[in-house]
C-alpha cells in the first residue's frame, strides 16, 4: 500500500531526505514528533491542503490514481471514471464476501521501519513465503495526522494498520486466485485487441490497486477511502520537510 499514487511525484521526498541529514532526531520530517515543530502557519496550510483534498470525492481519487498510472496518461477521463467505478465496486463486493477474519488472513506479518523513505505503508511479497510488511513509521505518522486534521470520525484509532493489512490481503487474493483476477478483468471490460469476432480482454494497470483500496475501506468500515488519507500523508511529509 503506497502513500503515493503510481507514477505521481513525491513532492516532499527530496527535500525531506535533505533535511533529514541535517536535523536532530526530533526534527526529522515524517516522524510524529515533528508535527509539534511545525510553525502555526505551516500547520494551518497543511490543514487547508487536506481540507481541499477532503472535498474531492472518492471516485476523483480513483480517477487520479488511474490517470497517474503509466499507459493511462492520454486516456479519456470518462473511461478512467468508468474503470475507477468498476474497480471500486469490485473491491467492495470482494470485502462483502470475505470471511470475518479476512484482515488477519493467516499470511505472515512483519513490522518494520523505513516506510517513509519509500512512501510505503505496507507491502505484500509472495516469495519465499506470502508476507505482508507493515511500515510502522508511516502508520504512526498517519495516525498522528488523523488527530492533527480532526479526522477521527473517518479513520478510527488503529484503522490505518487494519486498512494496510486488508489492502495487502486484497493483493494477495488477486495474486493467488486466477478466478478473482479474471472476475476483476471481466468487470472492467477492457478490450486489448479485437480480431473479427474474437475479443482479447486487456489488463487495466492500477485497477487492482483501486480494488485493494476499496476492499480495505469496506472491510474496515472507514468513513472515506484510504486514498484520501494517503494523499493527506503526502501533503504532511511535504510540510514536515519544508518547515
Ligand atoms: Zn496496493
Amino acid at each position: 500500500m503506497s502513500v503515493r499514487t503510481p507514477g505521481a511525484p513525491a513532492p516532499g521526498a527530496a527535500r525531506a531526505r535533505a533535511t533529514r541529514t541535517k536535523g536532530p532526531e526530533s526534527r526529522r520530517p515524517g516522524t510524529a514528533a515533528a508535527f509539534a515543530t511545525l510553525t502555526p502557519a505551516r500547520r494551518e496550510a497543511l490543514r487547508a491542503d487536506c481540507a481541499r483534498l477532503a472535498e474531492l470525492d472518492d471516485t476523483d481519487f480513483g480517477i487520479r490514481l488511474l490517470g497517474n498510472t503509466p499507459t493511462h496518461e492520454t486516456r479519456d477521463e470518462a473511461l478512467l471514471h468508468h474503470w475507477a467505478t468498476k474497480a471500486t465496486e469490485f473491491g467492495r463486493e470482494l470485502a462483502a464476501g470475505a470471511p470475518p477474519a479476512a484482515a488477519g488472513h493467516g499470511t505472515r506479518v512483519v513490522e518494520t521501519a523505513g516506510g517513509l523513505d519509500r512512501f510505503l505503508l505496507a507491502r505484500y511479497t509472495s516469495r519465499p513465503v506470502p508476507t505482508v510488511e507493515l511500515f510502522t513509521d508511516t502508520i504512526a505518522l498517519g495516525e498522528h495526522l488523523v488527530d492533527v486534521l480532526g479526522w477521527r470520525d473517518l479513520y478510527p484509532t488503529g484503522a490505518l494498520r487494519s486498512a494496510a493489512l486488508a489492502h495487502e490481503h486484497a493483493h494477495c487474493l488477486l495474486h493467488r486466485d486466477p478466478r478473482t483476477r479474471r472476475a476483476l478483468r471481466d468487470r472492467l471490460g477492457h478490450t486489448a485487441l479485437r480480431l473479427g469476432r474474437l475479443r482479447v480482454p486487456g489488463h487495466v494497470a492500477g485497477a487492482d490497486e483501486l480494488a485493494a483500496h476499496a476492499y480495505a475501506g469496506a472491510l474496515c468500515g472507514l468513513g472515506r477511502s484510504p486514498l484520501l488519507l494517503t494523499a493527506a500523508l503526502v501533503s504532511a511529509v511535504q510540510a514536515l520537510g519544508e518547515d
